[in-house]
């Protein structure tokens, strides 16, 4: 394997680049299996969301429904999208087993959203 910016050799399971200090990407980047939880809610309730995380579609909520997905430790944009509004989250994916993401739909005067009640890493 070489540097894609400098082109230098570099040594597998490095994690920089001996000659520029370039941070390189691992192919076996940890998964962790994220469960997104909709807590029940009776406002709303006939409301289903999709969910998209990094522009690709994962599945949908309902209400008191869980969405299980397979995530690389690190950063994700997480998109809620429904009839009346769409709720974009920026999540966390820490180094663990699984992440218990709690949801709910908040019925609001104008628009609706999607908050994050809790994470909580196992
Ligand atoms: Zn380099």
């Amino acid at each position: 394997m070489n540097c894609n910016v400098c082109n230098k050799p570099i040594e597998p399971g490095s994690a920089f680049c001996p000659g520029c200090g370039n941070k390189l990407v691992q192919n076996n980047q940890k998964m962790v299996k994220v469960v997104f939880h909709r807590a029940k809610r009776f406002t709303g309730c006939a409301v289903t969301f999709d969910v998209f995380i990094d522009n690709q579609p994962i599945g949908s909520l309902k209400n008191n429904g869980t969405l299980e997905v397979m995530l690389s430790v690190g950063a994700h944009h997480v998109i809620f999208d429904m009839w009346s509004a769409t709720s974009p989250i920026d999540i966390m994916v820490p180094d663990c087993n699984t992440l218990n993401v709690e949801v709910a739909l908040e019925i609001g005067l104008m628009t609706n959203k999607i908050v994050v009640l809790s994470t909580t890493a196992i």
